[in-house]
């Protein structure tokens, strides 16, 4: 059994890496922002519980986000888990269940985060995603899919994502240490092409 974490600021490609490397390697990849979702759609008594906290614009407990990651987990062979933990107090938490054998960090500057996230555009009508560097619409403005119009995020702006970048940080760096303390810590460089960071995270999930 090997269970993965997959460390990195937004706009790293933390959700698509996952995705990608999960099924390679034989790892149930659980998305938190996914698991939370699911739970609140289908009323069960944690997912419950969530909403009590969501709908009052507050962060969900994280004894109740770890009680979710611990009912799935339950029997699986090894896991990615992406998005989670994010700070120092989780990661004891999940250690209380689960043993965590490697933490791949995925590392971008603040530059790059901003380059990225700043280029991308969402479909207003079907939320479809593009970026106007690497995945542009065939007409300008306009969703291929639908012929929605596209508009940018105001979680995309600049000065938002910048904000965003230095949050990340501030919370991540202890438990960043932590894992590092620990010899479980993997950097990988994610500046660069979904191929080419999916084929590090890959090989050091074989090794
Ligand atoms: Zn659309």
């Amino acid at each position: 059994m090997r269970n993965v974490v997959l460390l990195g600021p937004p706009g790293a490609g933390k959700g698509t890496i996952a995705v990608r490397v999960a099924k390679e390697a034989g790892l149930l990849h659980l998305s938190t922002g996914d698991v939370l979702r699911d739970e609140v759609a289908r009323g069960t008594e944690l997912g419950q519980r969530a909403r009590t906290f969501m709908e009052r614009g507050e962060l969900v407990p994280d004894a109740v986000v770890l009680a979710m990651v611990q009912e799935r987990v339950k029997g699986q062979q090894g896991v990615l888990l992406d998005g989670f933990p994010r700070t120092l107090a989780q990661a004891e938490g999940l250690a209380e269940f689960l043993p965590v054998h490697v933490v791949v960090n995925l590392a971008v500057a603040k530059d790059e985060v901003v380059r990225r996230l700043g280029s991308r555009r969402v479909c207003r009508a079907c939320g479809a995603v593009y970026n106007v560097v690497t995945q542009r619409p065939r007409t300008e403005g306009l969703c291929d899919r639908c012929g929605g119009e596209l508009r940018q995020r105001p979680d995309d702006t600049p000065e938002v994502v910048a904000r965003r970048y230095e949050v990340y940080e501030k919370d991540s760096r202890p438990l960043v240490e932590h894992y590092a303390r620990q010899g479980l810590l993997k950097a990988v460089d994610a500046a660069r092409s979904p191929d080419q960071v999916a084929a590090d995270v890959a090989k050091i999930l074989r090794s």
